[in-house]
């Protein structure tokens, strides 16, 4: 195949500049005009319209999604040391909030969704009360099955935790992500489905005693001005960010998302290989597709397709490459990880995993020239 010249990033900040660039600056000029920059109205009201947009109770905007997650763990004042049973195949942050929290990350094996496993999670959850929470990731911008996970949290008399940071929006059997749980948490990172110009985050709950403790959290652990009740972070959400995404980004979320949809849809239809497929969608999940997760049938051959994407111009990625218990980091700062059963899932997912470009901002023929990519690979 002749080597194409076109372009196809997996985010393309360029066309997105093009789209919000004007409303940016008019945010910009209403913070700077207003003389408040830190924790004011303009906080206050993107909190408001996130929360509405969404469809949970309250929105609590901190300074990134790793804080949102370990705020929202503290909020929840379990026992220092509580084990978290969590996912080995997510971003790293997710086992590092657990950790930022004074927790204990155990990690459980995925299904061939990619989402933490509710079958294996429950059989853990039944035999062990020392697992004292549930953290599942929405990951690829799936739901992961929250009727299952709600049930085994429920019976075992633990919170849920929900990451939706790569899952804004995102329903399992109709009900919203985030809106589950005792309390979410997601990220407003650049290239997340709703990203900012820089890092923010938010902790979403219903109840509204954690959604008080997240505020006082983020804020020093100040109860009211130079009363510190709590040791707390410093994640405040600048008023120049929540300005930006209230009135520049927030609103073209459900346009976007739709598109996102409606690209996985057209992946979906025309993709058809005998060496890759689509990694499959968990069972009720109306997914807000953060990234198109395939899967090539031969491991050894995954590098090869990368490499034949990134020739054809195709901006793909991998999701990830090395599983969080296999982290330098989490052996250094923990010892040998909890691990509870073998990760058979999660490590063949790690070597065969490749995420094709789902930016918004790609056109139908964009689409196409990877689906042609991809069908035209000899393996
Ligand atoms: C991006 C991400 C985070 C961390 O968010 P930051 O804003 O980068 O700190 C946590 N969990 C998952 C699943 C993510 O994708």
């Amino acid at each position: 195949m002749a080597a194409s010249t076109r372009e196809i990033p997996a985010n393309d900040f360029a066309a997105f500049w093009r789209v919000v660039g004007a409303d940016v600056g008019e945010a910009v000029e209403r913070v700077g005009a207003s003389g408040w920059y830190v924790l004011g109205r303009e906080v206050e009201q993107f909190e408001r319209d996130l929360a509405g947009w969404w469809g949970v109770g309250d929105v609590v905007g901190c300074a990134s999604g790793l804080d949102g997650i370990e705020i929202a763990l503290r909020a929840l004042d379990l026992p220092p040391g509580t084990r978290i049973l969590t996912t080995p195949l997510s971003a790293y942050a997710t086992a590092l909030a657990i950790l930022r929290a004074g927790h204990v990350p155990a990690f459980c094996d995925v299904d061939a969704s990619g989402q933490l496993d509710p079958e294996r999670c429950g059989d853990l959850m039944d035999d062990d009360p020392s697992l004292g929470g549930i953290l599942p990731v929405h990951l690829f911008g799936h739901a992961a099955d929250l009727d299952a996970l709600e049930a085994i949290a429920e019976r075992s008399g633990v919170p849920l935790v929900e990451d939706c940071a790569q899952a804004i929006g995102a329903r399992s059997h109709g009900r919203v992500v985030g809106g589950v749980g005792a309390v979410g948490a997601t990220s407003f990172y650049p290239t997340k489905n709703l990203g900012a110009l820089g890092d923010g985050g938010a902790v979403v709950t219903g109840d509204a005693g954690i959604a008080h403790r997240a505020r006082v959290l983020r804020d020093y652990g100040q109860e009211r001005k130079y009363v510190h009740g709590v040791p707390g972070l410093n994640s405040r959400l600048d008023e120049l960010h929540a300005a930006i995404l209230r009135t520049a980004i927030l609103p073209h979320l459900s346009a976007w998302t739709s598109r996102r949809q409606e690209i996985a849809r057209r992946y979906q239809s025309t993709l058809a290989s005998n060496h890759l497929d689509p990694l499959p969608v968990p069972s009720g999940s109306t997914s807000v597709w953060h990234l198109y997760p395939v899967v090539v049938a031969d491991p050894e051959r995954r590098d090869a397709l990368l490499a034949h994407l990134r020739e054809a111009g195709i901006g793909a990625s991998v999701h990830y490459p090395l599983l969080i218990t296999d982290q330098a980091a989490l052996v250094a700062a923990a010892g040998a990880p909890d691990v509870r059963g073998p990760l058979t899932t999660a490590r063949r997912l790690a070597s065969c995993e490749v995420s094709l470009p789902i930016s918004p901002f790609l056109s139908d023929d964009d689409i196409d020239h990877v689906v042609a990519v991809c069908n035209g690979w000899r393996g």
